[in-house]
């Protein structure tokens, strides 16, 4: 759905193209701003993960006009269906979709997401230049005179700072701001094929460690699984991470069982320690505002970081249309935006304190509906 043309800005620069650079970068372009959209990598890529899109997700990228890409190249489920660690079946949580015409849930590959992204970022002929960062940033009355990594210089009427949980536009202009707070856990993944038969998202519960199911592809599922995380004194090599995984689900039967039992060398495996931060107000200086993980960078207990980067991109373009004072519509965005990615970041960051702790997995399960639920509201 695209609003109001935005007439208190005609040029932009977005930092990060990853979701929620890109989300911001298609929103503001489809109401008249000239973007120019920056990348550090230089071939603009994205790890082999999958990624679950909740339903709120999912109605931020119909918003976006990119729903039925991701219902044809990702998979789309209704239910959830949990189980002991072991493979004993529980129960089957239904997940109704939260608005007509829109799936419950569902999952896709991050390299097939930024795809479907970065072509519609293209079709609306937004200049993206890799291998760049910014190294200063000049609030003007008017504008910001940004300098590039590479030696050019530009001036924008605004500049997004997208560019995730180490964000270095943070750094060079947010000096009320820190760095995301490590949480003790961190995230196993592994990308692997769809074990035959499995056909809705899953939970194994009931282990200290708990681990889950999303499908991604007809044919592709990624597993995922928490535990507290352990200093080590090198990043572990592939071989480790492989042996490591599959001794960690040495318990689990079931699908989870399967994939222990299937997995190779060649499926892709990544372990991540986990940080979250709710960056604290205000989140614009001047010209120069932040989206995603550079201002709310959460865990996944509630599969919903990547949600909230694209909804603050769509509300930030939002916002800067329906007024013609910059300055009123940064401050709109920030105030729309704050309590919701409040909501995500404390509950996540309390699931994951009371699984370190073996809380009771029914409590985790009641707060995660909770915040699901919530989440539902519009954004
Ligand atoms: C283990 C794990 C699992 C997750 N699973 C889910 C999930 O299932 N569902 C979900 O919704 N969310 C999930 N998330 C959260 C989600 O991945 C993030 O919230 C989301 O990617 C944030 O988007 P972003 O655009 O802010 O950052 P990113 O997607 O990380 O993109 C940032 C981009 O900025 C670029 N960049 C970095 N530094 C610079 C710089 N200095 N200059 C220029 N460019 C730069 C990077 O190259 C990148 O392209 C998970 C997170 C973790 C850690």
């Amino acid at each position: 759905m695209i609003g109001e043309t935005i007439s208190s800005i005609a040029t932009a620069l977005v930092v990060g193209g990853g979701i929620g650079g890109m989300a911001t970068a298609i929103s503001l372009a489809e109401r008249g701003v000239r973007v120019d959209l920056i990348d550090l990598d230089p071939e603009w890529r994205v790890y082999g993960a999958g990624i679950t899109i909740t339903g709120p997700t999912l109605r931020a990228y119909r918003q976006l006009g990119l729903l039925e890409a991701i219902k044809q190249q990702g998979a789309i489920t209704s239910r959830t269906r949990v189980f002991r660690y072991d493979g004993t079946h529980i129960l089957d949580l239904e997940e109704p979709a939260i608005e007509e015409g829109l799936p419950a849930t569902g999952g896709i590959m991050r390299p097939v997401l930024h795809h479907i992204m970065q072509r519609r970022v293209a079709e609306l002929a937004v200049p993206v230049r890799l291998g760049l960062t910014v190294t200063a940033l000049e609030n003007r009355d008017d504008g910001v005179d940004v300098q590039f990594s590479d030696g050019t210089a530009g001036r924008y009427d605004l500049v997004v700072g997208a560019d995730s949980i180490a964000s270095r536009v943070r750094a060079l202009a947010f000096p009320h701001m820190g760095p995301a707070q490590p949480t003790g856990q961190g995230c196993w993944r592994i990308s692997i094929a769809k074990p035959p038969g499995l056909d809705a998202g899953e939970f194994f519960l009931g282990h200290a460690n708990p681990a889950g199911i999303t499908a991604c592809a007809p044919d592709k599922v990624y597993l995922w699984m928490l535990t507290p995380h352990v200093e080590r004194e090198r990043h572990m090599d592939e071989d480790e991470l492989f042996a490591a995984l599959q001794e960690l689900l040495r318990d689990f039967g079931g699908n989870a069982g399967w994939i222990r039992d299937t997995m190779t060398r060649d499926d892709w495996i990544n372990y991540r320690p986990l940080a979250a931060v709710l960056q604290p107000r205000d989140w614009f200086a001047g010209r120069i505002v932040l989206v995603g993980d550079a201002v709310h960078a959460t865990t996944p207990h509630l599969a919903s970081g990547a949600g909230m980067a694209v909804e603050s991109g769509i509300v930030l373009a939002e916002e800067l249309a329906r007024t013609a004072d910059v300055h009123e519509g940064l401050r709109a965005y920030q105030e729309r935006r704050y309590n919701r990615c409040r909501d995500v970041i404390e509950t996540s960051v309390a699931v994951g304190r009371l699984q370190l702790a073996n809380g009771d997995p029914n409590v985790h399960a009641a707060m995660l509906q909770d915040a699901l639920h919530r989440l539902n509201d519009p954004f």
